[in-house]
């Protein structure tokens, strides 16, 4: 059965959309730690991080490392972190989040409550910072 991550790169599930190319999906999660708050996945469809292909992984930090510049110039921030836990959808992928403080990083902190508005608002900034291909 397709996860909820690849229901989402098949646009059956709406996301706003960050970024794409022809191997990885970026979009805005759903239960931001801060404004920006940004998950970059593979398409292909692999549970655990480190399954995934050494090649996989090289190319997926390239393509999130645009994504995380674009988000700290979007939403200044001291730095982007980065986080790869996986325990709640088995479809891999990295938490990219703006960061002012290592707090900020606490996945058990309440998570931002923002209207749909506000998510668009945020993708197409952190859009409008990214390379042109
Ligand atoms: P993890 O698997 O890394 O523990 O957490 C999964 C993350 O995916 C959570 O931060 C959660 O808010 C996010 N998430 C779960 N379902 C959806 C969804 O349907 N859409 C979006 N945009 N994010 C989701």
């Amino acid at each position: 059965m397709a996860t909820i991550f690849s229901k989402i790169v098949a646009g059956e599930i709406p996301s706003y959309k960050v970024a794409e190319n022809d191997a990885f999906y970026a979009f805005l999660d759903i239960n931001p730690l801060a404004k920006g708050h940004t998950l970059v996945i593979p398409k292909r469809e692999v549970d655990y991080f480190f399954d995934l292909t050494d090649e996989e992984i090289a190319a997926m930090q390239v393509f999130a490392k645009k994504v995380a510049c674009a988000i700290k110039t979007a939403f200044p921030c001291i730095k982007v972190g980065q986080a790869v836990l996986g325990l709640e959808v088995p479809h891999a992928h990295i938490h990219l989040v703006p960061m002012q403080s290592e707090r900020d990083m606490l996945f058990t902190n309440p998570k931002l409550k923002l209207t749909s508005e506000e998510f668009v608002e945020i993708a197409q900034k952190i859009s409008s910072y990214l390379p042109t291909e």
